[in-house]
């Protein structure tokens, strides 16, 4: 048996095999109908939505001596005719053919009459790939064409078609198919196949097709040789897609602001060998599957995934914030766009987790300190790169957690259960700025080697708990005096401290090479004392982070280069006012143009 792909195979000969389409359909149909037909077509539409498969069946329509709804009827005489091969029905590929000599050759052709039937219809797909001048020779051609020639172009990208061609031809636009109907097409397939499937197996390859038919078809017929039986296992095994419980778990971290366990779930996944790329597809469809369960009574049917995988979902759905669904995809959805351009795209994907699971709630700060200083560690790693030298080591930062406010002390002081990695307390690698070779995604891509490097821990592991908490006086804000006294500039900046912190975020963002610590500063209320700059947080967490003196350093130098010699970082200070975060977001942005609804 010779090998047909399930495509061209099961390529519909009629207006009703169709998938989708209805408008168009309509539109061809009644013309044939009618007999009244357009002599130039423009189809439109993203690749695999029919729009070669709907000019081959209108070439025959328009042909047919009796049509059927507007369908060709497949059995007169021209119908017959046709199937054999005909110089009536003409397919130029563009891309390949795509010079002036080819339309000037073109025109030429057009001028005899058909052989078999009443049109010579010609089918230019790909037409944007044609070259200024060919465009001029078609534009000649559709200016004047003979009674007896219908010409449909196709394209992908009807934006690079001239204006020109644009005005002389009946546009129509395709769109991308729904999930349900490519499940229908499919489900219709297999059991013409005589094919035995799961209905989880078959929406997950409709979902795979993102719109396509012939996408969607085959990525069948791979799943189609792979097993006997379409299950859903066979499925993601062929599309490379890893548990979703996994995925699942991140999202769910991600959305309920459990950072640690949404890096350490990253961390897995991405050390099992997945790709940033594809990890971040999946996290993206899993929330597009959260927000359908959110939100739609019929979520189960919508969906079909597995049943147990749907209870999961469903279950991150009813405990996750709309808001925080719509904010994790938007955030993800940009990374998805910037992955392209970035030198390290799993540091582009691990910032915009961090960015999303940011705790904004109580969460345990000493869990959120011991991941993040897991964090720093593997990036500290790079410090040995051979690109910049490591500083000359200094006394281990003795770190203790600051107080906890008067409420009782937590169940788990130290320890969380999703830490695996233990701390890296040599005081040389924690003294070296761990993001010394970071850099934002968008900059010189001097980080990607040398993070994947598989440089192993320089210091012997140790226990990672934080140090016994000393009875200190009680305290709720730490002082950091001029931190760099012999930059000390002679005219500080003062006045506007919102200002001053738009700087110090637009400097941050290009010196800081951290994008943890980017986001810890990215919503702090700001004032002067007298010539203090004081950044205050109501987050527990990030006011401990913050007095990491390894921030406390980089924000310290950040300032100087400002003129700000004195800074401090302060709990939840009554006395400052509460910022519009909106509004700062536009101060710090102001070079670009945000919209916020
Ligand atoms: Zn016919």
């Amino acid at each position: 048996m010779s090998h047909l792909s399930l495509y061209r195979k099961f390529r519909p000969e009629t207006f009703e095999g169709i998938v989708r389409q209805e408008h168009v359909v309509k539109i061809l149909t009644s013309q044939v109908e009618k007999k009244a037909v357009s002599h130039a077509y423009l189809f439109t539409g993203p690749r695999g939505t029919g729009k070669t498969t709907i000019a081959r069946i209108f070439a025959r329509a328009v042909n047919c001596l009796s049509p059927v709804n507007g369908s060709p009827c497949g059995e007169c005489a021209v119908c017959r005719a046709l199937k054999e091969g005909s110089l009536d029905i003409t397919e130029i590929d563009a891309a390949s053919n795509n010079g002036v000599g080819e339309m000037r050759e073109l025109r030429e052709k057009v001028q005899y009459p058909p052989v078999t039937g009443q049109y010579k219809v010609y089918i230019i797909d790909e037409v944007h790939m044609l070259t200024d001048s060919a465009f001029n020779a078609l534009l000649k051609t559709l200016e004047e064409p003979p009674a007896h020639v219908i010409f449909i172009l196709a394209t992908t990208e009807p934006q690079k078609i001239p204006a020109t061609i644009l005005s002389r031809c009946m546009r129509l636009d395709f769109k991308l198919i729904p999930t349900a109907d490519l499940e229908k097409h499919l489900t219709g397939i297999l059991r013409q196949l005589h094919k035995e499937f799961e209905p989880e197996a078959v929406a997950a390859i409709a979902r795979a097709g993102a719109g396509s038919d012939r996408d969607m078809l085959s990525i069948a017929e791979a799943c189609i040789v792979y097993s006997e039986k379409l299950t859903y296992p066979a499925v993601t095994a062929v599309l490379g897609a890893a548990d979703l419980h996994e995925t699942a778990n991140l999202v769910r971290a991600m959305l309920l602001s459990d950072m640690p366990t949404a890096i350490s779930v990253t961390e897995r996944i991405l050390g099992e060998g997945k790709s940033v790329g594809v990890l971040l597809k999946d996290v993206l469809d899993l929330l597009g599957s959260v927000t359908v369960a959110k939100n739609c009574k019929t979520a189960e049917t919508l969906l079909a995934l597995p049943k147990d995988l749907f209870d999961v979902v469903k279950g991150i759905a009813d405990e996750a914030e709309g808001r925080a669904i719509l904010r994790a995809t938007e955030v993800l959805i940009k990374t998805e766009n910037e992955l392209r351009f970035a030198s390290s795209p799993r540091i582009a994907l691990e910032a915009a987790i961090l960015r999303v699971s940011y705790p904004e709630g109580d969460s345990n700060p000493d869990a959120l300190l011991v991941r993040i200083a897991t964090l720093e560690k593997k990036l500290a790693a790079l410090e040995s790169a051979p690109a910049r030298p490591a500083p000359a080591p200094q006394p281990a930062p003795a770190y203790a957690p600051f107080e906890q406010p008067p409420a009782p002390p937590k169940a788990e002081p130290s320890a969380p259960p999703a830490r695996e990695v233990p701390e890296d307390t040599n005081p040389a690698s924690q003294e070296a700025d761990p993001f010394e070779s970071y850099d934002f995604p968008t900059e010189e891509p001097v980080f990607a080697e040398a993070y994947f490097s598989d440089e192993p821990p320089k210091s012997a592991p140790q226990k990672a708990a934080p140090p016994p908490r000393e009875e200190k006086p009680k305290q709720s804000e730490t002082k950091n005096e001029e931190p760099m006294p012999e930059e000390r500039p002679s005219a500080p900046i003062s006045g506007d401290a919102e200002v001053v912190y738009a700087k110090f975020m637009r400097e941050l963002r290009k010196t800081a090479k951290s994008g943890v610590l980017f986001t810890m500063c990215s919503d702090l209320a700001v004032s002067f004392e007298g010539e203090t700059l004081i950044l205050c947080t109501d987050s527990e967490s990030i006011f401990s982070i913050l007095g990491r003196e390894i921030h406390q350093k980089t924000i310290g130098e950040t300032l100087a280069r400002l003129g700000i010699a004195s800074f401090e970082v302060r709990l939840a200070g009554a006395s400052v006012p509460k910022r519009d975060p909106v509004a700062e977001l536009k101060k710090n942005f102001k070079d670009y143009p945000i919209e916020i609804k």
